[in-house]
């Protein structure tokens, strides 16, 4: 079945067409660049920006993709989590385009749907898989024994996100948002030995994170050295700042898999775009015999197409459409692939 799936949950909005594993169309409209000068995601920019671009994303998807909007089979759309009047204009235009079509609705999950996309680049994903998912609102790890069924987190960060991390850090550095790709540009140019930052819940025997203490040490950082009077080595705070993030995320993945018995290790989620991150867990997941799965950086970030290849599994797997009266779930917890 050819599955339409539409994304609103933040400031992307994106349509994508798949048919299985087989990526047909992705188109995505972003108004990352109506939010950088406030240094954040402002909701009713976003959803604004969400109801204009939502026709014209659908239409240039289906002719990207070669196919008719009557060629649809099922639409899947971003239930949750994620900005309540962001999510609720996709959650409108699933619905009129299911009514209109007399197809069936799915609204799924966007974490899940981080993780489903890997299968558009990589096939299916093997059972069971564990999940790093590293985002702007999430990091966790997952356990996946299904992604339509059966998903269950092993660990949460307890404070930020690990893209949330970035964020704020890159603030401090006086470097653009989103901080992700500036200062994995930046960390590139610097020596990651040069300032140590701490690691926060390394080996505490939990699959927990935390980055906010991190994030404090940068501030301290930064503090102490303007009022030294000396100049700011942005490009070695970067590179120990990253450092200290991915070392942690690979360490508490690999040790995942280990204890699970698990082969397999998919990395997901904006973050998962980063350089390093992509190197140190190639780098561990080979020590360890894992096989490493990460998605190529456009799928990382938000996109329509990772809500269709959710939408896939959804109906493959057999399960019931949502109602035409699907509410959206700002915390719809990741356990739930599809939302009631
Ligand atoms: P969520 O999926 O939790 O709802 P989100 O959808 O806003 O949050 P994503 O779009 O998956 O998050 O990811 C955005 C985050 O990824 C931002 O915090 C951004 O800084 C980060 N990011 C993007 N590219 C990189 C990179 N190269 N290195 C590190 N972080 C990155
Ligand atoms: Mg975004
Ligand atoms: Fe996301």
């Amino acid at each position: 079945p050819l599955i339409l799936g539409i994304e609103t949950s933040c400031d992307e909005t994106g349509v994508g067409l798949v048919r299985g594993c087989e990526l047909l169309g992705d188109e995505v409209a972003s108004s990352v660049d109506q939010h950088a000068r406030f240094g954040g995601v402002v909701p009713e920019v976003a959803s604004r920006a969400h109801l204009e671009a939502m026709t014209p994303t659908v239409r240039r998807a289906l002719d990207s993709a070669g196919v008719k909007l009557a060629d649809v089979d099922a639409i899947a759309v971003t239930a949750g989590p994620g900005l309540a009047g962001a999510l609720l204009v996709g959650v409108s235009a699933a619905k009129a385009y299911a009514m209109a079509l007399g197809k069936p609705l799915y609204g799924v999950n966007h974490l899940v749907g981080h993780v489903a996309v890997d299968q558009l680049e990589h096939g299916p994903l093997p059972k069971p898989a564990i999940a790093l998912l590293v985002s702007g609102g999430h990091t966790s790890l997952l356990l996946m024994r299904d992604l339509a069924t059966d998903v269950q987190s092993l660990g949460d960060t307890v404070d930020d996100a690990a893209g949330e991390a970035y964020d704020k850090v890159a603030r401090l550095l006086n470097l653009p948002y989103p901080g992700g790709p500036p200062i994995d540009r930046a960390a590139r140019e610097g020596d990651a030995r040069a300032i140590r930052f701490p690691r926060g819940k390394w080996g505490d025997g939990t699959y927990d994170f935390s980055f906010s203490g991190l994030k404090t040490a940068v501030a301290r950082w930064v503090e102490d050295t303007v009022r030294d009077g000396r100049e700011v080595p942005v490009n070695d705070i970067a590179a120990g700042f990253q450092e200290s993030v991915v070392d942690v995320l690979t360490r508490k993945a690999v040790d995942a898999c280990l204890e699970h018995g698990v082969e397999h290790l998919v990395i997901s989620g904006g973050v998962a775009a980063n350089s390093r991150l992509r190197a140190l867990a190639e780098q561990r997941c080979a020590e360890a015999g894992i096989n490493l799965r990460v998605p190529r950086p456009r799928l990382c970030t938000d996109n329509g197409a990772m809500i269709a290849a959710l939408g896939a599994e959804v109906v493959a797997a057999g399960l019931p459409p949502s109602s035409l009266n699907l509410a959206t779930d700002t915390s719809l917890p990741v356990d739930r692939p599809l939302a009631a």
